[in-house]
């Protein structure tokens, strides 16, 4: 045991690498009872580790995993009555099983909102196998806020270089940038 901390469960043995050609799976929550279950017809994208105060977090992990699917290719199939939007106020309308509290779906319902169309998943939720892998970890210093203590951030980021995993404390360069190239269009600036 090298580290007395959880990065995540489905990455603190190793990164599983997607499969090729998968083209989606069924996402469950953690009831044992009646199920929600959401459909996503498509491979996830931008898999990473967010170490923001919003996201679901299995317990004990310092970091969600989070992906984007397009959102007309998901659908909730199963028990969508027993799901709440946990913010209605946040960007992104996170929606939680209300009995068991595990998050299925983030939306943002903002057109002009530079990743509206994505909606955001765990892929651990799903049982099927070869989801795209996480490449990067987003909002590490953001772990404090939910409890972490500063003093292991050297440890924490040590771990997530070693698993392939980069350490931002926004988003990832590639994402930074097309927000401010939408922004920039937005406002005139840059010209498409
Ligand atoms: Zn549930
Ligand atoms: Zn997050």
């Amino acid at each position: 045991m090298s580290n007395a901390f959880s990065i995540h469960p489905s990455v603190d043995n190793g990164i599983q690498a997607a499969t090729k050609d998968f083209a989606g799976g069924t996402l469950v929550c953690h009831c044992t009872q009646d199920p929600v279950r959401v459909q996503v017809d498509a491979q996830s994208a931008y898999n990473h580790a967010c170490g923001c105060t919003k996201c679901w977090k299995p317990k004990g992990a310092l970091f969600s995993l989070v992906a984007v699917v397009p959102r007309d290719k998901l659908q909730v199939i199963d028990h969508a009555e027993k799901l709440r939007v946990v913010d209605s106020q946040a960007a992104i309308q996170r929606h939680a099983c209300s009995q068991c509290g595990v998050h299925m779906y983030g939306r943002i319902e903002n057109s002009a909102h530079p990743l509206y169309g994505f909606d955001f998943i765990h892929t651990e939720l799903s049982p099927d196998k070869g989801w795209s892998a996480p490449q990067f970890a987003a909002f590490v210093s953001s772990i404090i806020e939910s409890g972490a203590e500063p003093a292991i951030m050297a440890a924490v980021r040590a771990r997530l270089k070693a698993l392939g995993l980069e350490p931002y404390d926004c988003l990832s360069p590639e994402l930074m940038d097309a927000i401010a190239t939408h922004a920039a269009k937005a406002s005139g600036v840059l010209k498409s």
